[in-house]
């Protein structure tokens, strides 16, 4: 029975696949558990899927599944996540930014009751000071924008235990931002602190592009004060229009209408402009809503429960 799986999104790895194995079984050999290793190969174009094979046939502990093509790091997460079955996983990069050493102290806190282990970078090594600069600023963003705090600096190298893995497969939303959906399930989660180590070979597959969608995506994922600003800019519209209106057919009244028809119309377009932004942040309420609902996450998930004696 396998206790931990240890899941390896790749895409494009080729250069590293086999030294990021050779580390990792270094680890796992000393593990008192029964572990398996799933390689997740996200559509690689290079020799990533054969080097998996090559490793699946002098190790019995690989195992590997092939996507249909690059379905990105979240999916690939997610349908490794799915395969495992029984047992606890670890999921972990292959291009050994992540430590593989670091995991048999996730493993100690798992053993000590925490559900999900996260590793929290304490230094960044090899990514510039922009990169450095643009994490901090979309982490402090999140913080002030989501309904369920996230760790900062914390990649997906983290262990989930059986409950945070059933919990997480009953997240099914499309616009999947992983980090996020760890941190929504809850449960006893704690942090493990390492240094970060640059990219051992290959080429990182984030530009600035992905990254800037990755944010895009977690902030729309897990705030919907978007769309809420649409209500107060629309309100804050109409009631200023409402009051240049008012002035302006008061200054009618008093001093005529010089300019024949001007006020009239000066009021229905200002009136109806109001009325219209307001309109669309209303609507922009109700789709908030329904967003919300078609994610069709679950309300809720029992940590414990006592039945009656
Ligand atoms: N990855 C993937 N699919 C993708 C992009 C990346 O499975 O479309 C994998 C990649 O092989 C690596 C991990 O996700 O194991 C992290 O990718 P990368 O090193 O490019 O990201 P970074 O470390 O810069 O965040
Ligand atoms: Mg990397």
């Amino acid at each position: 029975m396998t206790q931990l799986t240890i899941v390896v999104p790749a895409y494009n790895e080729a250069a590293v696949l086999e030294r990021f194995h050779r580390r990792l079984a270094a680890v796992l050999d000393r593990l008192p558990l029964a572990c398996t290793v799933l390689y997740v190969d996200d559509g690689s174009t290079d020799a990533s899927w054969a080097v998996i094979a090559t490793l699946a046939a002098h190790d019995a502990r690989v195992g590997a599944i092939r996507l249909s093509r690059n379905f990105g790091k979240e999916a690939a997460l997610t349908a490794g996540l799915d395969q495992v079955r029984e047992g606890a996983a670890v999921v972990i990069d292959a291009d050994l930014q992540d430590p593989p050493e670091l995991i048999p102290e996730l493993v100690a806190r798992w053993q000590a009751g925490d559900d999900v282990v996260y590793a929290t970078r304490r230094a960044r090594a090899g990514e510039s000071w922009f990169k450095r600069f643009t994490a901090a600023a979309f982490y402090r963003l999140m913080e002030r924008l989501a309904e369920t705090p996230m760790p900062r600096d914390t990649g997906d190298f983290r262990l989930l235990s059986r409950r945070a893995l059933d919990a997480l497969a009953q997240l099914r939303e499309r616009q999947r931002f992983m980090k996020g959906l760890f941190a929504w399930i809850g449960y006893r989660q704690s942090a493990v602190y390492y240094d970060r180590a640059p990219r051992e070979a290959g080429r990182s597959q984030w530009n600035y592009w992905r990254l800037l969608h990755l944010a895009v995506e977690g902030i729309t994922s897990f705030s919907t004060a978007p769309l809420r600003l649409a209500t107060w800019a629309g309100l804050a519209a109409a009631l200023l229009a409402f009051v240049y209106g008012l002035w302006v057919l008061t200054k009618a009244l008093l001093y005529g209408d010089p300019v024949r028809g001007y006020p009239t119309l000066m009021l229905v377009i200002l009136f109806l402009g109001g009325m219209q932004l307001f309109a669309l942040g209303v609507i922009g309420e109700y789709l908030g809503r329904n967003y919300a609902e078609s994610k069709r996450r679950p309300l809720y998930f029992i940590e414990e429960s006592r039945p009656p004696r």
